[in-house]
């Protein structure tokens, strides 16, 4: 073989692999991209020109979590969007119902909290299906979903769709890991919400001890700055469509 066409060759090789990696960076953000997925609808933030956010809250239910927020929301007349697991709804019976009847609204996040990535759709389905029995037993009648860590592929959209639910991410997540102060934890946020925000805090176990008490000045934060805080629901039907 004469040196150009080796050169050829070893360009070919190049490439592909430039191609092949290219492609596998792809699909390994596609999981956890926020407003994207490859089949099925989501949203991640609600266009509009209000001053108008949504509160989500993910996993537990806990009884100390949920005394640790009610305590912030309820004297505010603040409603927000609790994302709960089913075997946490089992485990702690009746905090479901507390929440309900505090008048937020409830979300569903899968029975187990498990990876839901790479498994069959019967797991899927049961996943969704036994938490709907929980949350319509607590006397929950909405329609959202959020997938366990933001990961989802291509069967749970599937299965969400199936199941009539739609599926919920968010576009400002508190960043724990890096903001360890309260006051830190709550301006990270706030620096980083827009009209039509979706935002998501871990308010549920012992280690969310500073989202607890960043809690108040988040809250705080954000009437400080005009805006309103509903439920994930509301904020649908309140503005245009998902960006
Ligand atoms: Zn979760």
């Amino acid at each position: 073989m004469n040196t150009v066409r080796i050169r050829g060759i070893r360009k070919i090789i190049a490439v592909s692999a430039i191609v092949l990696l290219l492609a596998a960076a792809v699909l390994w953000q596609i999981p956890k991209a926020r407003c994207f997925q490859l089949v099925g609808e989501v949203t991640c933030r609600l266009k509009t020109d209000a001053k108008l956010v949504a509160l989500t809250f993910d996993d537990g239910p806990t009884p100390e979590g949920v005394d640790a927020v009610l305590a912030e929301l309820g004297p505010r007349g603040i409603s927000a969007t609790f994302f709960l697991i089913g075997n946490r709804m089992e485990k702690f019976p009746g905090q479901a119902e507390r929440l309900i009847a505090a008048g937020h609204e409830l979300g569903n996040h899968t029975y187990s909290h498990e990876r839901n990535i790479g498994r069959s759709q019967d797991f899927y389905a049961a996943e969704i299906a036994r938490t709907d029995v929980l949350l319509k037993r607590a006397g929950s009648d909405t329609n959202l979903f959020r997938p366990p860590f933001g990961k989802r592929l291509i069967g749970l959209p599937l299965e969400v769709e199936r199941a009539g639910y739609r599926t919920i991410m968010w576009d400002v997540e508190e960043q724990p890991e890096k903001f360890t102060e309260p006051g830190a934890f709550a301006q990270d946020i706030l620096d980083r919400i827009r009209p039509g925000s979706i935002i998501l805090i871990h308010p549920m176990y012992r280690h969310n001890q500073v989202a607890r008490a960043a809690l108040p000045m988040v809250l705080d934060g954000l009437a400080a700055q005009g805006y309103e805080v509903v439920t994930v629901s509301e904020l649908l039907e309140r503005t245009g469509p998902g960006s």
